[in-house]
């Protein structure tokens, strides 16, 4: 194998340039010629362009001549690499059948052996060999790309706004190359308003592919300009619909596919779900030093297509319907697609503080959990438990028991109302938790790590700020069931009940009219089952997502061929 690849410009400069050959290996002869069987031949003449940014296009492995991949900005454009014989072109994008986000250009003419998505799929199914080599330089190349922060898509806005932190998240989430400038500090801003006629109060702003200009665009919007998503084909009746793409989705996702079921994941953000936002999971089996969300969502996301999983992200299950089978799932777009089983994996929505900047100290001074991780993470230092119920009241025992201080800050009068007497007698005895009632948390302050801590105590609500860089919200969390039109069963908190947590009343209201039981994770409509953190009684963690999520699968074989 030729390892003597000559990265250009900004690629040279990236942290993954040590990895080059990796990164673009060149394939050996018999690897060309297992190859040829999956793809077409076609010449290729110099300076024709085979793809802009936004094309879908297959994979090419170049058989003579070469290619130059170049990322265009909004100055010119960056040369990345040259293909030359037995090279290939791609990324994870060529995978996903989401549209090129490079131009690739023909520099010498010659032949190049065209594979489109499908072949690749299978490719990537039965050669183990070749399988390995491509996803590792389709990963590489994709990371190599973030990193160099070069790209024609540019986001434009204020770290201290939410619609800005929410763009960022979704590109930087599905792994999508941005240029982010910041209005409040970068210089080269201006030229950029006046050159597209950009005001202050249009914040924040993307400029898609160097021209057209979105003004605080919904995610949808921006993943249209991006061509993320390919349209979903109405006519098609799936094996299964799995909504929501947290672990839970994903896994399912994962295993359905991979048992050869005609699997649609939809998501209505990035791919990830609530373990996205965590910067390192310590507790997930097999990553003894951690892993970020952000990094087990992709790896998880790539794996699902690898099988076969067509995912949307930006695609939101606006409405269930469930009174005819194949079941339909709706979008706001005005199209559905048909169903024979769903999965419902839309966990819950962690209520968050209603400041704007809250999200931004997510795992980095804000928590959901109190467990030994995050304690860790504090140390002896002082903290704030916001909650009146028994979580916020087990959360606050337990840290008081290492850190020097917890604030334990509810909006009511007392906690007699909300929490269990043995913790209250609790509470009152740790010296070291300080209960403040009518107290609501109005102002947090940080670079990346929250720093500072501001509160006001109701009668005299005068705002006091204390130096505290960790905060425990144990105010419980919203289950993302709006969308499920009353189809299904859900409990007194709105989750949704599945298995033997069903009552009879559940089956006979909503006219179960199978002879067998519900499944384990099937809910009270035959074929619509819940997994993770929606599901009521599920533990909120991201290996029960997982393994709800792949367990489920054998249930939905199960029901599809009436066994
Ligand atoms: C900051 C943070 C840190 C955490 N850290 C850890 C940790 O270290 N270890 C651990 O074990 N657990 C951790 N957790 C908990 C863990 O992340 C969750 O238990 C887990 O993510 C639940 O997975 P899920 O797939 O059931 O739901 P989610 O992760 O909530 O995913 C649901 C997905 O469904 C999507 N969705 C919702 N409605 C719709 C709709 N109508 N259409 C389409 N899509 C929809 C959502 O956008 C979301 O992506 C953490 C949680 C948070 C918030």
């Amino acid at each position: 194998m030729n390892t003597d690849v000559k990265l250009e410009g900004a690629f040279a400069q990236s942290p993954y340039a040590g990895r080059s050959a990796q990164m673009f290996p060149h394939l050996t002869p018999v690897q060309i010629t297992r190859l040829s069987a999956h793809g077409r031949k076609s010449a290729i003449q110099k300076g024709q362009v085979l793809a802009e940014p936004g094309d879908r296009l297959p994979m090419f492995v170049v058989l003579s001549g070469s290619i130059e991949i170049v990322q265009p900005t909004l100055t010119g454009e960056t040369l990345i690499v040259v293909h030359t014989a037995g090279s290939f072109s791609g990324d994870v994008g060529t995978l996903r059948g989401s549209s090129s986000v490079v131009r690739m250009r023909v520099r010498e003419g010659g032949e190049v052996l065209s594979i489109d998505e499908a072949h690749l799929r299978t490719i990537f199914q039965t050669d183990t060999e070749l399988s390995e080599l491509f996803m590792r330089a389709f990963i590489l190349r994709r990371v190599a790309l973030i990193s160099t922060q070069s790209s024609d898509v540019v986001l434009l806005g204020s770290t201290r706004s939410a619609g800005t932190l929410r763009l960022q998240q979704f590109l930087t989430r599905n792994t999508y190359p941005f240029v982010n400038l910041d209005v409040d500090t970068d210089a080269s801003v201006s030229e950029l308003l006046d050159r597209f006629q950009i005001k202050v109060e249009h914040f924040p702003v993307v400029l898609c592919r160097g021209s057209v200009v979105l003004k605080n665009p919904s995610n949808e919007e921006v993943a249209a300009c991006l061509g993320m998503n390919q349209q979903i084909d109405d006519e098609r009746i799936r094996d299964v619909v799995v909504v929501g793409a947290g672990p839970a989705g994903l896994a399912a996702g994962v295993y359905g596919a991979s048992e050869g079921l005609d699997v649609l994941v939809l998501e209505t953000g990035t791919p990830g779900g609530q373990a996205g936002s965590s910067s390192k999971i310590e507790n997930y089996l097999g990553f003894p030093t951690g892993i970020s969300g952000l990094a087990l969502a992709a790896r998880a996301l790539i794996q699902a297509q690898k099988f076969g999983a067509e995912i949307r992200t930006a695609y939101s299950a606006l409405h269930l319907n469930c009174n005819q089978r194949p079941y339909a799932i709706e979008f706001a777009n005005g199209h559905a697609v048909r169903t024979h089983t769903v999965i419902i994996a839309t966990g819950a929505d962690y209520r968050q503080l209603s400041l704007d900047n809250a999200s931004r100290f997510l795992d980095m001074g804000i928590y959901y959990a109190a467990t030994t991780t995050e304690a860790r993470r504090c140390g002896t230092a002082e903290v704030i438990v916001v909650g009146g119920g028994n979580s916020a009241g087990q959360a606050a025992v337990y840290l008081a028991g290492t850190c020097k201080r917890v604030n334990l800050l509810v909006r009511a009068n007392g906690l007699t109302d909300s929490m269990s007497q043995y913790l209250i007698r609790r509470i009152a005895d740790t010296p070291n938790i300080t209960l403040r009632t009518r107290t609501e948390i109005t102002a947090l302050e940080g670079e990346d790590q929250l720093a500072r801590v501001t509160w006001k105590t109701a009668p005299g609500n005068v705002p006091e700020t204390h130096d505290i860089r960790h905060v425990f919200l144990m105010t419980g969390a919203l289950p993302c069931t709006g969308w499920l039109n009353a189809c299904v069963a859900l409990n007194e908190k709105g989750f949704v009940r599945t298995g033997s947590d069903l009552r009879s009343e559940d089956l006979s209201e909503r006219k179960w009219t199978n002879a067998r039981q519900p499944e384990f994770f099937e809910t009270s409509v035959p074929g619509i089952f819940a997994v993770g953190d929606v599901r009521c009684g599920s533990v909120k963690r991201v290996a029960a997502a997982v393994g709800e999520g792949s367990a489920c699968i054998q249930q939905v074989h199960r029901v599809l061929h009436g066994s």
